[in-house]
């Protein structure tokens, strides 16, 4: 079992949140196509043939994409690769990019799951975001993709918003709701150096939310969530029974799979390989067979610090006892040491073999990751 993610690293215009790398003008974007397809046949091995259940559109924005590019992409795939009869095809998608024909196409190309980046359904708060939507045309797209025969709908909301009242967070949430979609990925808005936000941040012009605020638009996604049918199976993940992404459950199942495009990462159980991120440079190089990635062989630390962070992420947890046994003894007594403090400071709990984190932990994950790596 294996995944293809394709990286579109375009936008039409920069969120101000947002510190991924991405272009903002879409010339290029046929000529980036010509060298994905060429890097998916050169690297048509790497998964050892394998069964491909999940194929990915990320970003960036792929519905900048032509439906001719993506079709061509897709056919390179079937062509090059055994793709399984019930292959999730996921496909994120800016609400702004999107009418009936165009999710006519992408529905009569087989892709059968929609990831669409809604944020909000505040007006005023998605132009402060810089999203090109509204709150109208929102729900115009989810009706209308429901009514083509998508089945399958993952919509994006970002809580913890500067200035953004708990009352207005829940009416956007309450709103997603009763759009009755399958999927919802909540995230907590953080502040990331290079962003607009970080700018006006550091000039005065923005105040971050406090922590009280933040820690209670995160507790009622949760309870609003679950209250409503979704299972809360990752730190930012919501699904309905049998919705839960599958592309990234194997990203968190130590599944192998194969990144296409700029800054895209790929990973085959014993490296990992991540392509240069500056699109012109990746497409120079493969055109011109020069090396367009770098490659990091995996150590046992690195094999433990990838099972924290992935088991941990995930309402599974991770098994003590998968350590003891995968783990030398300076890795298990290390893990084993740190789990007691954070089980007497409340932020994770046993749930038989597994260590899982609390809600408390699951607001600082990071730190708690950071004091669980082995380096
Ligand atoms: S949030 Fe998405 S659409 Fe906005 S700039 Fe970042 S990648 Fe592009």
């Amino acid at each position: 079992m294996a995944g293809i993610y394709f990286h579109i690293p375009f936008c039409k215009q920069k969120c101000s949140y947002c510190d991924f790398y991405s272009r903002k003008d879409s010339n290029g974007l046929e000529e980036l196509v010509k060298f994905e397809i060429k890097e998916l046949v050169s690297r048509k091995d790497y998964l050892n043939k394998e069964l491909i259940e999940t194929i990915y559109f990320g970003g960036g924005t792929p519905s900048l994409l032509s439906i001719d590019n993506i079709s061509e992409l897709l056919n390179c795939t079937k062509q090059n690769f055994v793709i399984s009869n019930e292959c999730e095809i996921t496909f994120e998608a800016n609400p702004d990019d999107l009418d009936e024909e165009y999710l006519k196409c992408l529905y009569s190309l087989e892709i059968n799951r929609l990831s669409i980046g809604i944020q909000s359904f505040n007006d005023s708060i998605l132009k402060f975001l810089g999203r090109r939507h509204n709150s109208k045309k929102l729900q115009y797209i989810i009706e209308t993709a429901q009514n083509i025969g998508f089945t399958n709908i993952s919509v994006d909301l970002i809580f913890g918003i500067p200035g953004m009242e708990l009352s207005t967070y829940l009416e956007s949430l309450n709103r997603v709701i009763k759009l009755n979609v399958q999927h919802i990925s909540a995230y907590s808005l953080t502040i990331s150096k290079g962003t607009l936000f970080y700018k006006m941040l550091k000039n005065n012009k923005l105040n971050e939310i406090n922590e009280e605020d933040l820690i209670n638009q995160f507790n009622k996604t949760i309870d609003l969530l679950s209250d409503n049918g979704f299972l809360h199976y990752e730190i930012s993940n919501y699904a309905k029974e049998g919705f839960k992404s599958r592309h990234n459950c194997s990203y968190w199942e130590n599944v192998k799979y194969l990144g296409i495009g700029p800054s895209a990462h790929s990973y085959n159980l014993v490296s990992r390989q991540w392509n240069i991120s500056d699109t012109k440079k990746y497409c120079s190089n493969i055109d011109q067979l020069k090396c367009f990635y770098e490659v990091e062989f995996l150590t046992n630390n690195d094999h433990f610090n990838e099972y924290i962070i992935t088991g941990l992420r995930n309402s599974n947890g991770v098994s003590k006892k998968y350590i003891i046994e995968n783990f030398d003894e300076k890795i298990s007594c290390h893990f084993m040491k740190k789990i007691k403090n954070l089980y007497n400071d409340n932020l994770i709990y046993f749930n038989s073999d597994k260590i899982v984190l609390t809600r408390k932990g699951i607001l600082i994950s990071d730190y708690i990751l950071g004091l669980l790596y082995c380096v």
